[in-house]
């Protein structure tokens, strides 16, 4: 039953309901659907629960269509059980592992759940067309959502993801994906200019009505689909009960989340929490050498006007963060007209401000900092040396942060990847030679150091068949779209 739960763009326009907002992706004007409110959820009401019960509590704050069952569902096949530990390095410093899932990056905890609220979403729309998920990833989107669509009735997913801008391992594992449903190309140019294009299929026109007479329709599995970041939000209520329950919190301390960002989705989940009652102290946005955002936390103007680098946290090598949109709409009072046009001002210009009003509300809750690419390094091994216990680089850069600024009150660096997945990187970061090495002698040489399990899915891309290895241009995106889209019937 619809409990009246309503989105709204933030660059105006009407209302829509919740499953609307999933079923699109993105509003029609080219805004990102946001919630008329945000629902207050009550953590003590999540302690002693466990972290599917937790989330099926998160989704129900913002879906009132019939998620019966979805997040049950979405975590059974994370390994050991729980799908986000906390684990405790020292007196005040956790690490969340976001890493559990199928593809063994952060992505996974709101893809498992993307493709379940979407059929279900359709359901409660008598939506009989078929979708088609459109991604731009810079490496783990990608793969996670392949792996979260594979086979699901009614969809197809098409990821597209720049080609010389992901690791090896990375691109292997989108090309071999298994699924009669699946696709993925690469992008010739960088991830900026993949997302954007994507962004412009979504409101184009022509390309709109030659998909609709096939009976397609596109969705997005970016996170600027609210339905990937309303999974992410729980959790962050979840680890804050864990704390709780295990004694490391009182009920109602503050605590601090470090969060390694790209396109601000992670984080963004992290302020809606707040935004719903969730006691934090300061969301930490830490940025590798394209320090983007941290130059905005610290600044309030928004440059992209950059040189662009491609660093050891190729998840993080974005310029222009889609989500943020979401916050500058918040911090500006809701004030749908100015947004837009702040997100005019930076598609012409590549640059925008906000006021010295909004930027002190922002840093009330925000604070920030970058790691080029030899703190990253350091950080990797210092976490190792102190502690034995091994992250990957875009953990690393938000360690390293962390360690910057100290660790007065407790604090959670939220860790997005399994370090297995960046071999090279981490290796090099150790001490370790891997020139001419190939990529499984890598995952053997980091097992034979840290005695850390290989997971058997990164080992299992190296023999596996090539499936797909399409390459476009990033101005032919939509040309390549309706090629191979429009004529399915
Ligand atoms: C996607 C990703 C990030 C960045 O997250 P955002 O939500 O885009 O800010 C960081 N680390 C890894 C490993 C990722 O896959």
């Amino acid at each position: 039953m619809s409990t009246g739960i309503k989105y709204i763009s933030t660059r105006g326009g009407a209302e829509a309901s919740a499953s609307r907002a999933v079923i699109d992706g993105i509003a029609p004007n080219g805004g990102l659907y946001v919630p008329t409110e945000f629902v207050k959820l009550d953590y003590k009401t999540l302690f002693g629960l466990d972290y599917a019960a937790r989330c099926d509590r998160v989704l129900r704050a913002f879906f009132d269509f019939d998620i019966e069952g979805i997040a049950d569902d979405a975590y059974t096949d994370f390994e050991d059980g729980d799908p986000a530990p906390a684990v405790k390095l020292d007196d005040k410093l956790f690490v969340l592992e976001l890493w559990h899932g199928k593809t063994h990056a952060f992505k996974d905890m709101a893809l498992s759940v993307l493709p379940r609220l979407l059929c279900a979403a359709k359901k409660a729309e008598g939506d009989g067309d078929k979708t088609l998920v459109l991604v731009a990833t810079s490496g783990d989107t990608g793969k996670a959502a392949l792996e979260g669509f594979k086979d699901v009735e009614g969809t197809s997913v098409c990821v597209f993801y720049p080609t010389d801008g992901v690791s090896r391992v990375q691109k292997l594992a989108m090309q071999t994906q298994a699924g009669d449903n699946v696709n993925a190309v690469g992008v010739v140019g960088n991830f900026d200019d993949a997302q954007s294009a994507v962004k412009i299929a979504f409101s184009d026109g022509a390309l709109g009505e030659k998909l609709k007479a096939a009976g397609v329709r596109l969705s997005s599995a970016n996170s600027i689909n609210i339905g990937r970041l309303v999974p992410q939000v729980a959790y962050y209520f979840s680890t804050y009960c864990d704390l709780v329950d295990s004694g490391e919190i009182k009920a109602g301390e503050k605590i601090d989340f470090v969060v390694p960002t790209g396109n601000f989705g992670n984080i963004l989940a992290g302020y809606y929490a707040l935004r719903m009652g969730l006691p934090v102290n300061k969301l930490v946005c830490a940025s590798n050498k394209n320090n983007v955002l941290s130059d905005f936390v610290t600044g309030g103007i928004y440059d992209a006007n950059r040189e662009f680098f491609k660093t050891s946290s190729p998840s993080m090598d974005i310029l222009v963060s889609s989500n943020l949109e979401r916050l500058i709409f918040e911090l500006s009072g809701r004030n749908a007209a100015l947004t837009a046009e702040r997100m005019a001002e930076l598609k012409a210009t590549g640059r925008y401000e906000i006021t010295a009003g909004e930027h002190e509300k922002m840093r009330e809750v925000f604070a920030c900092g970058y790691a080029d690419e030899g703190e990253t390094e350091t950080a990797i091994a210092d976490m190792f040396d102190e502690y034995g216990y091994l992250i990957d680089p875009h953990t690393a850069v938000a360690y390293s942060v962390a360690k910057r600024r100290g660790f007065s009150r407790p604090t959670v660096v939220v860790s997005t990847a399994n370090p297995y997945k960046f071999a090279p990187a981490v290796l090099k970061a150790l001490g370790e030679k891997t020139a001419g090495d190939a990529n499984e002698k890598m995952l053997e040489k980091l097992c034979d150091i840290t005695a850390m399990d290989i997971p058997e899915s990164l080992i299992g891309v190296f023999g596996e068949k090539i499936r797909f290895n399409e390459t476009v241009d990033s101005k032919d995106i939509l040309g390549y779209i309706t090629r191979r889209y429009s004529m399915d019937r």
